[in-house]
């Protein structure tokens, strides 16, 4: 079998994988990046983003009218339950984003191969292990047969379930709270064809949340999370997934609806089940990014964004390391610490949003008073955008402020 040699091997070519590739190569570092798909395509994943999301895209050399073209700012979310309550968060300049997913994959991969990044579509790795004498060895299946790397270091970004994080013992499942996600595109004639901002919503219902964003092209994302149970039990009665999106969709508020009962232009994924877990996240010579360190729910809209950040925290990391300087080798416990100092509060901010969530009584109470409260408010819209820290939603000040009657 052929064996090529590389210095850092990345497994993956989503959001994560291309935008470290492409800081990797931009810095001079011999990058090889392997993606199972032959060109992206339309999958279960996320399109709604924060307001930092344009920043990391535009710092990742991606220019400002590209940008324009691959997301459709949001000013606002309307989050809705369907039991009554409701209330807005407002996004301000530079606007939460919905993106146009397939093409924001395709501009990351054509800019990492710019830079320099050895690309290789349509290539599954397909084991991992450690070389004996050190590094990594990779093997993939791509359009010219089998082949084997050798990489200096290796990053996992190839999103829930890394082969990366299992071949290092370090993935685990989720037991309790359960979700299935299935997301979609419409057709939204009426959307306004320009760059204008558009609202955004989120419908509570019982058993299921439903997201509605714009996205480039008058399209909407629909993007319905339901617990697993309650997509079973709807399966097991014979109806399909399809049935499950027009059923939801049917049941959102008249002015919110409209924009989500056009003609589907992206097919139903689903993806089941969405969250997943890591022990660690980085260890000697090797690393995970974006989904393959973890994921918990799309609600607070962070995936996209968690993954261009981590993979900016990873660059960081893998030049560290490779200067060989005095303390570089704790590098892999620095990128440990520093995702952890960024994203723990998030996670448990998230979980805590499940379980309010699993019991529609207390969604609505919590909505009720969010409604009622500007400053709360304020904060949490802020804290889901990850313009503030989610420890802020967290100190007991807060809840209680906020849960108090
Ligand atoms: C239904 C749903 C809705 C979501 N909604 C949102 C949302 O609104 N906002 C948000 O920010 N996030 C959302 N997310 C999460 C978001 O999609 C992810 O956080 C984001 O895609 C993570 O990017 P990534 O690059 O880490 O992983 P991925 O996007 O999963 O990319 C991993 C890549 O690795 C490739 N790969 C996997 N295995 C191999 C292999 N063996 N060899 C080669 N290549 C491989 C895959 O083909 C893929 O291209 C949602 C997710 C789902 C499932």
């Amino acid at each position: 079998m052929t064996v090529h040699s590389t210095e850092v091997g990345i497994v993956g070519g989503g959001p994560a994988g291309a935008a470290l590739a492409i800081r990797l190569a931009q810095r001079g570092v011999e990058v090889t990046l392997f993606e199972r798909l032959v060109a992206p395509r339309w999958r279960a994943s996320g399109v709604y983003s924060s307001v930092l999301t344009r920043g990391h895209l535009l710092d990742l050399g991606v220019p400002k009218e590209r940008v324009s073209a691959l997301i459709r700012p949001i000013d606002r979310m309307e989050v809705i339950s369907l039991r009554g309550p409701r209330c807005r968060l407002r996004y301000q300049e530079p606007f939460a984003c919905g993106i146009d997913r397939v093409r924001l994959e395709s501009t990351l991969l054509e800019r990492a191969a710019a830079a320099g990044a050895v690309v290789l579509e349509g290539h599954a790795v397909t084991r991992v292990d450690r070389s004996p004498g050190g590094g990594w060895k990779v093997d993939a299946s791509g359009p010219d047969g089998r082949a084997t790397w050798r990489a200096r270091y290796l990053a996992g970004a190839d999103g829930p379930g890394s082969m990366v994080a299992r071949a290092e013992g370090l993935a685990r499942s989720v037991h309790r709270l359960r979700h299935a996600g299935l997301t979609m595109h419409r057709l939204d004639p009426a959307a306004p064809a320009s760059d204008l901002p558009m609202p955004a919503a989120m419908v509570l219902g019982d058993g299921w949340y439903c997201g509605l964003a714009a996205v480039p092209g008058q399209r909407t994302n629909i993007g319905i999370v339901t617990s697993e149970r309650y997509l079973r039990q709807r399966l097991a009665r014979g109806a399909r997934p399809i049935d499950l999106v027009g059923d939801i969709v049917s049941r959102l508020p008249g002015d919110v609806r409209r924009s989500a009962e056009g003609r589907d232009c992206d097919a139903l994924q689903v993806a089941l089940p969405l969250a997943h877990r890591v022990t660690r996240r980085a260890g000697s010579t090797f690393l995970l990014v974006g989904d393959a360190a973890g994921f918990v729910d799309p609600l607070s809209g962070e995936g996209i964004h968690r993954a261009l950040v981590s993979a900016e925290f990873a660059a960081d990391t893998i030049l560290h390391a490779r200067t060989g300087r005095p303390g570089s080798g704790d590098a892999w416990g620095a990128y440990e610490r520093r995702m952890s100092d960024r994203f723990s509060a998030k996670d448990v901010l998230s979980w805590l949003l499940q379980a309010f969530l699993s019991r529609p009584r207390l969604a609505d109470y919590a909505l009720r008073r969010l409604a009622a409260r500007d400053d709360h408010r304020a904060t949490f819209g802020s804290v889901l955008a990850d313009l503030e820290g989610a420890r802020d939603a967290l100190r007991p000040g807060f809840l209680v402020g906020l849960l108090r009657p």
